[in-house]
């Protein structure tokens, strides 16, 4: 934000973009039918006056009735944005708050940045002013070009640093509430207090498959206002719940024909009668389903049937030997595809495959367009993912899960990327994130008895299976002491937050009472990174080397993922077009590098050069991270490392450049389970650093465990 001074009231202008210039509302014609046409719209006038007399409404809806890109308008339209207030719609990936909100500003014909924005770590596209005091910072007032403000729900904690009951809001939206990412359940927890103080503030929960009632009896306990005789004011404390019906449910199967290959002509004979019988036992005289054998014996007239339309309402089954395989091609209809996957690993290789297989097969240009897509890419290639596909094209979408499970396994205190089975929720979901304006086919590559029987129906929240350092300084940066005994939806373990508390600990970022220190703890909560990567920042100022720390620093941020660095190296070897990839990665991190600094400077900082100086980086690094130290097991010619708390035994990933360097100590940056556990981001270091950086820490460490 840029800061204007107002010199004679001593007002402060905390402004965060250029001046606005109107701009028409008469973008709509065609989009607006089709806004209508969601089954959100039936039940606008329903929403409106539920959100109207209830401080608090929860509005469940599948993947697609139209949650997030309608109820910020109807908001709007219904006044809730007037005299500058403003409607916020959280979502928990950044992906998200973009995309929504480009739609958005494209259904009311207006542009991004204005009455619709959005805002996301380290990138601001709002049209907002806050009026402050020099004084003591309170916020006065606020004037708001922005009406519907789209934000990660990470931002809007943040935001709550500032201004603790968020005034400027009108209405906040938590959206996609079901994923229970830690920061959605610190934000309800966070809301709902202030909501006591700010009864006017109205809240919404929307998700596509929350347990309604839980939430429910989470907002439950707050009273109603009541004035001078008794009588009840201001919305109802008790929430209400609606659900959203969809009548276009994408647990149908989308109409279209079907191919399948048996070996012979007796199985194909057995399918087609037992499809028959099943059908007629079904009771009904028709199934739908119009079964045909085709097979070389069948007369040319029976192989000819294959070829007739099918009629409207049914589905075609063609059962056939491996003679369809290459005179036959049954209408697929064209459309993209999404896929999902567990890892960068795994994406990166069906990338190739893919690729591959489709210059193999001779031709130039195989109709498909295939994009990976994890939080490892850069903005702009994930952004790839939203260009239109030509005519006559397919886009295959080769995706994780991109808000990733990450676990912390019971034995460590590492915060670690395993892989799970996924939940039914997260099961629907995905199925939900594709056929978005059309009907589609979702194949799920496991039975239906593992499906029926042994899926959980939700994903655990975030918080109770989560590293919660980020969380806990959160919470104590918005003045809440008492962490165990706060109000959650889900609450964490004790154990992972005793975890988290002596993390903090160690990293001088609480003190004896688990309150911030003062200024390192204030300082390392201020920088809006994980609290490993701020220490680091701020320990480089004494060592000289804050310059190449905040290099480092933005670089971890433009991805939230250390494979960047890996992604940088191979950008730098494909010549030819690496110029122009290089060129739009380096710009973020030239951005986001000037905003660390100018917060740098902020916290008083010295910006220095250790002029190559790599003991200086190194240590720095240390002062961050030592609590992800390892040391080589000895005679270990297997490269084996064992962590020095919890000896959990750890591996050197092979993209690392110390892969089979073996130093006798390192410090790495993030795990990666596959087959084994394997270090990322690796740097080699003097284990008398470890006491230096964090004597708490390693104090009941045997001698020989740290030291020479
Ligand atoms: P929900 O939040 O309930 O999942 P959304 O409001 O995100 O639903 O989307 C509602 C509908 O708006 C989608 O089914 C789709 O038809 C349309 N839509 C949303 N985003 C886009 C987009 N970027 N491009 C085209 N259509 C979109
Ligand atoms: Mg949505």
């Amino acid at each position: 934000p840029r800061i204007v001074d107002d010199e004679e009231g001593g007002v402060l202008f905390l402004s965060t973009a250029a001046s606005s210039s109107s701009s028409s509302g008469f973008g709509y014609g065609g989009m607006e039918k089709q806004r209508q046409r969601l089954p959100v719209y039936k039940y606008r006038t329903a929403i409106l006056y539920l959100v109207e007399t209830h401080a608090t409404s929860i509005i469940v809806g599948e993947t697609g009735s139209g949650k997030t890109t309608q109820i910020p308008q109807y908001l709007k339209e219904a006044g809730w944005a007037d005299g500058g207030r403003v409607i916020a719609c959280t979502q928990p990936r950044r992906l998200a708050v973009q995309s929504v909100a480009a739609r958005v500003a494209e259904e009311m014909g207006v542009k991004l940045g204005e009455e619709v924005g959005y805002t996301i770590r380290f990138e601001d596209l709002t049209n907002t002013f806050l009026v402050m005091t020099a004084e003591n910072f309170h916020v006065l007032a606020a004037q708001n070009t922005t009406m519907i403000k789209f934000l990660t729900d990470g931002v809007l904690l943040r935001e709550m640093m500032d201004d603790p009951l968020l005034t400027k809001y009108s209405v906040i939206m938590v959206d996609e509430a079901h994923e229970r990412s830690i920061s959605t359940d610190i934000l309800l927890g966070l809301l709902k207090k202030i909501q006591r103080r700010r009864p006017e503030l109205r809240l919404i929960i929307s998700s596509a498959t929350i347990e309604a009632k839980s939430m429910s009896a989470f907002f439950q306990a707050s009273k109603r206002r009541r004035g001078l005789e008794g009588e009840e004011l201001g919305p109802r404390m008790e929430p209400a719940i609606l659900s959203v019906e969809n009548y276009s449910s994408f647990l149908q199967e989308p109409m279209g024909d079907i191919l399948v290959f048996l070996t012979g002509q007796d199985d194909i004979d057995t399918a087609v009668k037992l499809l028959n019988e099943e059908a007629q036992s079904n009771g009904k005289k028709s199934s739908g389903l119009i079964v045909l054998p085709l097979y070389s014996g069948l007369s040319r007239a029976e192989q000819e049937l294959i070829f007739t339309p099918t009629p409207r309402g049914k589905r075609k089954v063609v059962i056939s030997t491996n003679i369809a395989e290459t005179s036959l091609t049954l209408e697929e209809p064209m459309g993209d595809i999404l896929v999902f996957l567990t890892g960068q690993d795994d994406i990166d290789t069906a990338v190739k495959l893919l690729n591959e297989e489709a210059q193999s097969n001779g031709k130039k240009s195989s109709g498909l367009i295939v994009l990976p897509l994890y939080s490892g890419l850069s903005r702009a290639e994930q952004e790839l993912i939203f260009t239109p596909t030509p005519r006559g094209k397919r886009k295959v979408v080769i995706s994780t899960n991109i808000a990733e499970t990450s676990l912390t396994l019971e034995i460590s205190d590492i915060e670690n990327l395993v892989v799970a089975p996924i939940s039914k929720a997260s099961a629907r979901q995905r199925a939900g994130r594709a056929g978005r304006v059309r009907p589609g086919k979702c194949y799920r590559l496991y039975t239906e008895e593992y499906f029926v029987n042994e899926m959980s129906a939700e994903g655990i929240p975030e918080m109770q299976r989560s590293n919660l350092v980020s969380c806990v300084i959160q919470l104590k940066a918005l003045g809440i002491d008492n962490i165990l005994g706060f109000d959650w939806p889900a609450s964490p373990s004790p154990e992972a937050m005793i975890r988290a508390l002596e993390v903090l600990y160690s990293l001088g970022v609480l003190d004896d009472d688990a309150k911030l220190t003062s200024p390192a703890g204030f300082q390392v909560a201020e920088i809006p990174l994980e609290p490993m990567i701020s220490k680091m920042i701020l320990s480089s100022n004494e060592l000289g080397c804050s310059e190449e720390i905040l290099t480092i620093a933005a670089i971890l941020s433009v991805q939230g993922d250390h494979v960047t660095f890996l992604n940088v190296y191979k950008g730098f070897l494909q010549s030819g077009k690496s110029s122009q990839w290089c060129h739009k990665n380096h710009k973020k991190v030239i951005e986001i590098r000037g905003q660390l600094r100018r917060i740098a400077q902020r916290l008083g900082m010295v910006l220095k050069s250790c002029e190559g100086d790599m003991k200086a980086v190194r240590k720095a690094v240390t002062a961050g991270f030592f609590a992800n130290a390892c040391r080589l097991e000895a005679f270990s010619h297997s490269g084996m490392y064992k962590t020095v708390r919890g000896s959990q035994e750890v591996y050197i990933h092979p993209s690392s450049v110390l892969f089979r360097v073996n130093p006798k100590w390192v410090i790495f940056h993030s795990l990666v389970s596959t087959d084994r556990q394997y270090m990322r981001n690796v740097i080699s270091i003097d284990p008398s650093w470890l006491r230096e950086a964090a004597p708490h820490f390693y104090q009941h460490q045997p001698h020989n465990a740290i030291g020479h």
